[in-house]
C-alpha cells in the first residue's frame, strides 16, 4: 500500500482555520506539504485533480465513539470522513485488536485512539446497565475484566497499567454517574478515587476525561480538575455555576447530543431524516440504519435535550470549547458510525448557534487542540494527508459535509472513492 501524492486544484478549502475561496492542496508521500489560494506552481509533485466546485476540509475527528471488537466502527467511520475516533471504554483485548487494524488497513479504517478500559467500579456505571440490558454469556465475560477500583491506591494501579503499552491507553476515562438523568441510583466512584485517577493521569502527561449525565455530578468533576467532559448533561438546566466552574477549570465539553435525543426520544425524528437520507443510507450497515432509527428512550420524564442545547450555546459564548463525538456503539440506539458524526455537527448549527465553520472546527482542529494532536485536525503544512473532498458548501452549509466524494487518510485514498 504506497502512500501517494497528488494535488487536488481549483478548489475551496475549509483548512479548519479558515476559508480560501480557490487554491489547492498537495500531499507528498502522506504528508500535507503544500496549501494555498491560486493555482498550484508546474512543479507541484504527482498528479492533479482539478474540482471546480468543491470543498477539501480536514479529515473529521470522532471523539467520543465505542468500537467494541467491532471492525465496521473503523470501516463505516471511514466512508463518513471520519479518519480518526477516539474509544471511551472497550475491553483491553479489543483495544489492542482495533489498533492493529488502523495500523494495517490505512485505507479502509480509521485511525484509532482510545480509553482502553475505563475507571469502573462494582455496580456504578456502566457495569450495571450493560448487565441489566444484556444477559449474554460474551458480555458477562466482558464485564468480569472491567476495573472494579475500591481505593485511591488501585487508582493509580489502574491508570499507570492502562497507559503501559498492554492497556493500551492514549487517555483515561472516569465515569462519574449517579444515575439522576436516568431515574436510577447507581454508586459512582468516590472523589478520594477520582481526585486520584485525575492526579495519575496529569502525572503521565496525559488526559483525564469523565463521563456525566447530570448536572451536580459533572459540577464534581469540573471541582477536581477533570479535561473535559464526555457528554453535557439533561436532567436539569444550566447554571452560572456550571459556567464559571467550565471556565476556571479550563474544561472542554463534548455534548453527544445525538445521543441525549435518543435517551430522551426528542431526538427521534431527525435521527431518521439522517438516516434516510441518501447520502447516510448507502453507506449504513443495514443493522446501524435499523438501530439509528430507534431511541434509547432511557431518560427520567424531566430531562431534556432542549436542557443540553441552551448548555452548549452558554458555553460556546463564554469560550469553552465544543467538541464533537457521536458516542456511537455498534448496537446502540439513536447513533451509527461517523453518520452521527455529521448530524452532531448540524445539531451544533441548527440549535446552539454556531457557523457551519464552528462546527466543522468542533469536529477537527479543536479536537486535535484539546486532545494534544499536532500531526491532524487541520489542512496545513506538516500534518498528515487526513482529508475530505465534499461536492458544495459546508462553509455555507453545514449538510454539505454529507456530499462526500473521497476521503484520504494518511494520504492514502479510501476504498469505494
Ligand atoms: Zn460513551
Amino acid at each position: 500500500m504506497a502512500l501517494t501524492t497528488f494535488t487536488i486544484s481549483d478548489v475551496r478549502i475549509f483548512t479548519g482555520k479558515e476559508a480560501i475561496d480557490v487554491g489547492y492542496v498537495t500531499v507528498k508521500n502522506g504528508t500535507i506539504s503544500d496549501v494555498s489560494s491560486g493555482s498550484p506552481p508546474p512543479e507541484s509533485p504527482g498528479s492533479v485533480l482539478s474540482r471546480p466546485g468543491h470543498t477539501v476540509i480536514p479529515g473529521l475527528i470522532d471523539a467520543h465513539m465505542h468500537a467494541q471488537g467491532n471492525d465496521l466502527a473503523l470501516t463505516q467511520s471511514l466512508q463518513f470522513g471520519v479518519t480518526t475516533v477516539q474509544d471511551m471504554h472497550n475491553e483491553t483485548a479489543n483495544v489492542h485488536k482495533m489498533k492493529k487494524i488502523a495500523a494495517a488497513k490505512k485505507d479502509e479504517a480509521s485511525d484509532f485512539r482510545a480509553a482502553g478500559v475505563a475507571a469502573t467500579i462494582e455496580g456504578g456505571w456502566p457495569m450495571a446497565v450493560v448487565l441489566a440490558i444484556d444477559k449474554s454469556e460474551q458480555t458477562a465475560a466482558d464485564v468480569a475484566t472491567w476495573p472494579k477500583l475500591k481505593s485511591p491506591a488501585e487508582a493509580e494501579a489502574y491508570v499507570a497499567f492502562n497507559l503501559s503499552p498492554a492497556g493500551g491507553a492514549d487517555f483515561i476515562k472516569l465515569m462519574h454517574e449517579s444515575g439522576s438523568a436516568v431515574g436510577q441510583s447507581m454508586s459512582k466512584p468516590s472523589l478520594d478515587i477520582q481526585k486520584a485517577l485525575i492526579k495519575a493521569t496529569h502525572e503521565a502527561g496525559r488526559i483525564a476525561v469523565a463521563h456525566c449525565f447530570g448536572r451536580a455530578d459533572t459540577l464534581e468533576m469540573l471541582s477536581l480538575g477533570i479535561d473535559g467532559l464526555a457528554h453535557t448533561f439533561m436532567d436539569e438546566p444550566v447554571t452560572e455555576e456550571i459556567i464559571n466552574e467550565y471556565k476556571k477549570s479550563g474544561a472542554w465539553c463534548n455534548p453527544t447530543l445525538a445521543l441525549l435525543g435518543s435517551f430522551t426520544t426528542e431526538g427521534e425524528a431527525l435521527a431518521n431524516r439522517f438516516a434516510n437520507d441518501e447520502r447516510v443510507k448507502g453507506k449504513l450497515a443495514a443493522t446501524d440504519h435499523a438501530t439509528m432509527c430507534r431511541c434509547m428512550s432511557f431518560a427520567t420524564a424531566d430531562a431534556t435535550v432542549r436542557y443540553a442545547y441552551e448548555t452548549v450555546r452558554r458555553l460556546k459564548a463564554e469560550g469553552v470549547p465544543i467538541i464533537v463525538g457521536s458516542d456511537a456503539v455498534g448496537p446502540g440506539l439513536g447513533t451509527a458510525y461517523g453518520a452521527t458524526v455529521h448530524q452532531e455537527m448540524y445539531l451544533l448549527v441548527k440549535e446552539c448557534g454556531f457557523s457551519p465553520q464552528d462546527a466543522i472546527r468542533s469536529a477537527t482542529t479543536l479536537t486535535a487542540k484539546v486532545f494534544g494532536l499536532k500531526d491532524r485536525g487541520e489542512v496545513a503544512r506538516g500534518l498528515k494527508g487526513d482529508l475530505v473532498l465534499v461536492e458544495g458548501n459546508p462553509v455555507d452549509d453545514i449538510e454539505a459535509t454529507l456530499n462526500i466524494k473521497s476521503v484520504w487518510r494518511d494520504g492514502i485514498l479510501a476504498k469505494g472513492f
